[in-house]
């Protein structure tokens, strides 16, 4: 994954940079409710003013599809942006002349018809508003949008720094990562992470298997799943992925115990037993403690980790158990500089911050949607456009 940074685009004396930015913060009662992807664009901001230039925001805000929705208008978040960077901050809207501020934060690009049909002379409107572009909103760069793609090839076109830090970090844990090379894969569905299992087989020393996932490969391999959560439909599947691992020597490690429970809720009374014991009327919400200690062998044995889904139904206890140990595991390790970690997904963020352990990993994505791709091997447009 080859991109350029903000030091390649060279002094930016008396330059304006186009600055894609991903500022799409929750609201409460009109006010920035959590500042975090606030706080992640100053690293840029101060790059582009440390090389004598300026910065021009683009963001979208919420899905107004197209067309100007009040509600959904970026101007809200200007004192909180300005109070974050400690610098002025304009607002324009596309057309105006840009006014006076240490930075400007243009409108939301989603009120332009044009922003997700990528279109080419919307893209010419944006890159009219500078002289170089930056691209800091890794958490876009999996839609092709005129903000995200095609103004990057009408300009020089560099990296952000958060952008350059998280596409480092996922280059460590995949692209070119020290082997052995540890997946877990959990959360609720095989359906919905198909492609990103197929992609880790050929990548990866050892895909751990957990959550209700895991359930449907037990399945596949004859045993008795109850009551769990299962897709039985892709017992096929199932079988293709192991057969798949068998020839690229990938381990695939599934729950060799479980913890069961008949009521799906948060201290229903549970069990821990071996994963081909389990009686019809019971379900699988986790996995079991000897599959804990057998999978932090492995993360012990292992240089990388890439981790996207929970071990369990880990919101409810206490089937958080392996979600838990298995992350504080992995944290040790990364701790103990024997470990690079990093891990993404909604649920899986959330499990870390649950464990603990979120500071302790090496890189934590919050971009949902582009992590996921990125698991399943594509090439990322807004990516691949700084290249
Ligand atoms: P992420 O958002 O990190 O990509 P997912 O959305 O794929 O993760 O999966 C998270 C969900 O999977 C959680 O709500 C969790 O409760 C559920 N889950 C995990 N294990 C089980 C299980 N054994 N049975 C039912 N649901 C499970
Ligand atoms: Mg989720």
């Amino acid at each position: 994954m080859a991109f350029k940074r903000i030091s390649d685009l060279g002094d930016l004396t008396g330059k304006t940079a186009v600055v894609r930015v991903d500022i799409n913060v929750p609201m409460a009662g009109g006010e920035v409710a959590d500042d975090t992807r606030l706080q992640a664009v100053k690293p840029t901001v101060d790059a582009v003013a440390a090389a004598g230039g300026r910065a021009v925001l683009l963001a979208h805000f919420g899905r107004p599809k197209g067309q100007m929705v009040p509600e959904m208008s970026l101007k809200a978040v200007v004192p909180a942006l300005a109070r974050v960077l400690g610098r002025s901050v304009g607002f324009a809207e596309l057309g105006d002349a840009l006014p006076t501020g240490d930075v400007v934060l243009m409108e939301n690009t989603r009120f332009q018809p044009g922003e997700e049909k990528n279109d080419p002379a919307l893209a010419q409107q944006f890159a009219a508003l500078g002289d170089v572009y930056i691209n800091d909103a890794f958490s876009c760069a999996h839609r092709a949008h005129a903000s995200t793609e095609a103004i990057a090839h009408l300009l020089p076109s560099a990296a952000g720094e958060t952008m350059a830090a998280e596409l480092e970090a996922l280059e460590q844990a995949l692209g070119n990562p020290q082997k052995p090379v540890a997946a877990v894969v959990g959360g609720a569905k095989v359906s919905s992470k198909l492609t990103v299992l197929e992609n880790l087989v050929e990548k990866v020393d050892h895909l751990i298997i957990g959550g209700g996932m895991a359930n449907t490969f037990l399945y596949a391999q004859g045993h008795s799943v109850g009551a769990s959560l299962c897709e039985k439909d892709l017992k096929g599947t199932a079988l293709a992925i192991m057969d798949k691992a068998a020839t690229t020597g990938c381990t695939v490690h599934l729950p060799s115990d479980v913890v069961v429970a008949r009521e799906f809720k948060a201290h229903a009374p549970s069990e821990n037993k071996a994963a081909d014991a389990v009686l019809g009327g019971e379900m699988i919400l986790d996995a079991g403690i000897d599959t804990v200690a057998e999978l932090a062998a492995v993360l012990k044995a292992s240089k990388t980790l890439v981790w996207n889904g929970p071990m369990g139904a880990f919101e409810m206890e206490p089937f958080d158990m392996a979600t838990v140990a298995l992350a504080q595991a992995a944290a040790k390790l990364t701790d103990a500089g024997a470990l690079l970690s990093v891990a993404g997904g909604g649920d899986t963020v959330a499990a870390l911050a649950h464990a603990g352990v979120k500071d302790s990993f090496t890189h934590v994505s919050t971009a949902g949607g582009a992590f996921l791709e990125w698991m399943e091997g594509k090439t990322l447009p807004g990516v691949a456009a700084l290249g």
